[in-house]
């Protein structure tokens, strides 16, 4: 290893300080010897890591790492133990209301991307009331407005809809295109309480092969939104990475950089994340990283381990197989019985609308009892806006 490599290496390892926003330290951070620093691990390194209370980045990168690989089991077990202290015995759940389908960007692994040959759709004020009722008759609380990204679903439409959809659920998260900090902050005065923001990859050259035209293909200003989040005070920040759009490790490397920074930031936030294996959809893509099953249980113990108080969200793209086992591993949400076409809870359209393939399609009540199996409650609401003085 040379000494530039050494001396970069333990940068990361000393968690580097960083004021201002993410996008500063991704500009000064070589992808190369961030993808060196897990490859470099050995045994001892997982061994100090499993036996820390306290985690580091690097300690994180240890548990991911192929050394880590024959402590698969220890790892879980351990993840299993954390989540029960800090969460009980519970998982809640959401469900996605895709509100809208039109999008202005061409993203490689999107069923929605503007040159996609798709009707296109975007709920109105009374088929919004349609889907609402149909969510709320499964039980759910907790709900993901989620839309594609275009001028035309931006603030206006935001601010139309959440009055219309907030008094029926506790609580409110969104995952639609970033907006400037003064924007999320009247969304929050009018009820919003998460924001998801996935980077997808945090390396640039391979985030602008996959994101070809559109606002999304400015990589800073979605790299940044979750600090404009942090400094609007929304409650709840949510980072993810599509894996398989480039090695699966370095980018989970980068996105624990990115929640160390945030949490230093802005501790009053909680946080959660989610790492989306990429699913087939219109014009899909091959990943050019795969992540197995078993690396992908690797991976969620890294992180529980990495962060006991993380919400961790597990959604419908896996299989039912993998969802039965992995409600126990570290997860402490599941989406469940989604739809990802705009319109599909109140009309159950077979049309080709969706975002992407679903993998587990079981009713809620069937999702219910494997959790229970599992030795799980369902919670529907876990969390009140008035509990945190986020008003
Ligand atoms: S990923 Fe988002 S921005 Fe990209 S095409 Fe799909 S909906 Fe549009």
């Amino acid at each position: 290893m040379t000494d530039g490599v050494s001396q970069t290496i333990r940068m990361l390892e000393q968690s580097p300080a960083i004021d201002g926003q993410f996008s500063q330290f991704v500009e000064s951070t070589d992808w190369q010897i961030v993808t060196q620093t897990h490859q470099a691990k050995t045994e001892q390194d997982v061994l100090r890591a499993l036996t820390k209370s306290k985690l580091d980045v690097d300690d994180f990168a240890a548990l991911i790492s192929p050394a880590a690989e024959p402590y698969l089991l220890e790892m879980v077990t351990k993840s299993e133990q954390l989540t029960l202290q800090r969460f009980g015995n519970t998982l809640s759940l959401f469900a996605p209301l895709y509100l809208s389908n039109t999008c202005a960007n061409e993203c490689t692994y999107c069923g929605f991307s503007m040159s996609n040959a798709i009707k296109r759709l975007t709920l109105n004020e009374s088929q919004i009331v349609k889907e609402v009722a149909a969510i709320k008759s499964k039980g759910f609380d907790h709900i993901l407005l989620v839309t594609g990204e275009t001028n035309k679903v931006s603030m206006p439409y935001f601010e139309r809809m959440i009055p219309l959809i907030k008094p029926h659920f506790s609580q409110l998260s969104m995952e639609v295109q970033p907006l400037e900090m003064e924007e999320y902050k009247r969304l929050q005065g009018i009820g919003l309480d998460g924001v998801l923001v996935y980077q997808e990859t945090y390396r640039r050259t391979t985030y602008l092969e996959h994101h070809l035209r559109g606002n999304k293909s400015n990589f800073n200003y979605r790299l940044d939104a979750p600090d404009r989040i942090g400094q609007a005070g929304i409650h709840k920040i949510g980072l993810g990475v599509l894996l398989g759009l480039e090695d699966w490790r370095t980018d989970s490397v980068m996105m624990a950089h990115h929640l160390r920074h945030l949490q230093k930031c802005y501790w009053r936030s909680r946080f959660s994340v989610a790492f989306p294996r990429i699913r087939p959809c219109e014009g899909g893509i091959v990943p050019k990283s795969v992540i197995t099953d078993r690396q992908l249980v690797q991976l969620i113990a890294a992180w529980r381990l990495f962060d006991r108080d993380l919400e961790m969200s597990l959604s419908t793209r896996e299989s039912p197989a993998f969802r039965h086992h992995a409600v126990r591993m570290g997860f402490t949400t599941m989406s469940a019985e989604s739809k990802t076409q705009p319109g599909g809870y109140a009309e159950d359209s077979q049309e080709a609308l969706e975002q992407f393939e679903i993998s587990d399609e079981r009713p809620v009540a069937e999702i219910m009892a494997m959790i229970r199996e599992q030795g799980r409650d369902v919670v529907w609401k876990d969390w009140d806006p008035a509990l945190s003085g986020a008003q």
